[in-house]
């Protein structure tokens, strides 16, 4: 992130004046636990180190201007007026964070934003998370509103559900906020409960391959899994009247109910129990420093996801069979909620410069797509930066 901060600062000296203070707000990976959030189970997520920055100032015009660097857009509104859903689609993110911290009492000034970041956006490593935390900790500091990092994560979730419209579990924005350098946090969906794990590989590389495909199926086959979800809780519950999700499930109970539920519904379930199961044992490797069993992990739950709960798409698989044969990989895997995004690859690193190469040629040969990777360390969550 050398350039980031450097740029979207001289972009609001050159709008504007100064800036009062610039905050950088990270993206998020997740090691394991996919689709274990709804199902009240774990997840395995960590702050990176790209992600956006903002800048503000509190502005005396009587009117609030916000740019966005990578887009080259500027909104200007009255944050003092009730405010109105944008045509701008990032303006949204922007403004429903302005919405909620209106909502929870805070008096806010019209001010001057800019911003910009350097993580891909909408591919999965939750741009919209960073942006919505990066301006409501923004304005709590600049405003002195005195909300901690819990109040404002969960401001961000709110102004995604209503003012942008994505019904959003909590775990891109409590990532993005509480994260910490080289550590990962398990944390648990259900009770919200947290804990950090030092993720040092040693040898080896977190790198992102970004497939830069993003199947329309990912949304409607969402809620179908959701659903698929729902009904095997439903019959189980019949037997285990005590089930409120399947976090609540073990192997041996489902299988006692394997007559009584539909086949693609019983390998859903027996996806979910044995993700969270995945997640423990990878938590495990990880605290014996065992990265090979950690790579092994990885390898095991995309075969799941694809055979099993079956939200992967061609172009993935493609990269995980290609990353498969490399010398010096551990384990890959796709991260996110399906049918596209990135693969999470460990790398050895004498060999992450050929892999990114052999794997962006033989990405390109086989489905015509250019591949993007990108080389990622674990960084701190929301935070001040040096202006
Ligand atoms: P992601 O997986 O990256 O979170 P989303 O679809 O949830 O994908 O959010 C992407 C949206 O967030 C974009 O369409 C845009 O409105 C907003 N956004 C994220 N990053 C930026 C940025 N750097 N500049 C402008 N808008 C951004
Ligand atoms: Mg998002």
């Amino acid at each position: 992130m050398p350039q980031l901060i450097p740029q979207v600062n001289t972009a609001f000296t050159e709008r504007f004046s100064t800036p009062e203070l610039t905050i950088f707000s990270p993206g998020r990976m997740n090691f394991i636990g996919e689709h274990t959030d709804y199902n009240l189970g774990f997840v395995l997520p960590a702050s990176i180190d790209k992600g956006i920055a903002v800048a503000v100032a509190a502005s005396k015009d009587g009117k609030t201007s916000i740019y966005s660097v990578d887009k080259d857009e500027l909104l200007e509104v009255d944050i003092t007026q009730p405010l109105k859903r944008s045509d701008i689609g990032w303006a949204n993110y922007v403004l429903g964070v302005v919405d909620q911290l209106q909502k929870a009492g805070a008096q806010l000034s019209n001010f001057n934003c800019v911003f910009g970041g350097n993580i891909p956006i909408g591919s999965g490593l939750s741009s919209s998370a960073a942006l919505e935390n990066g301006i409501g900790f923004a304005l709590n500091e600049l405003f002195g509103l005195g909300l901690d990092r819990m109040k404002l994560l969960h401001l961000s979730q709110l102004a995604e559900h209503e003012f942008v419209g994505v019904k959003c579990g909590i775990m891109d924005q409590f990532s993005s906020m509480m994260g910490k350098k080289d550590q990962a946090m398990k944390l648990d969906c259900r009770s919200l409960d947290y804990g950090f794990y030092p993720v040092d590989f040693g040898d080896y590389q977190i790198v992102l391959l970004n497939s830069n495909v993003e199947h329309n199926l990912a949304s409607s086959e969402y809620n179908v899994r959701r659903s698929q979800c729902e009904e095997g809780i439903e019959v189980m519950q019949r037997k285990f009247p005590g089930i409120k999700s399947l976090r609540d499930v073990e192997m041996h109970m489902l299988n006692t109910c394997k007559d009584e539920l539909t086949e693609v519904v019983y390998r859903r379930c027996k996806y979910i129990i044995e993700e969270n199961q995945r997640l423990n044992d990878f938590v495990a490797a990880l605290e014996q420093k065992d990265f090979t069993q950690c790579g092994q992990i990885l390898f095991t739950a995309h075969e799941a996801m694809r055979t099993e709960y079956e939200i992967t798409c061609p172009e993935i698989d493609v990269l995980v069979d290609l990353a498969k044969q490399q010398p010096g990989i551990l384990g890959s895997r796709m991260m996110g909620g399906g049918f596209g995004g990135c693969t999470l690859n460990l790398v050895h690193k004498t060999n992450m410069d050929a892999f990114v190469e052999v794997m962006t040629r033989e990405y390109k040969t086989k489905t015509g797509i250019a591949l993007s990777a990108y080389r990622i360390a674990v960084g701190d969550g929301v935070h001040r930066v040096n202006q």
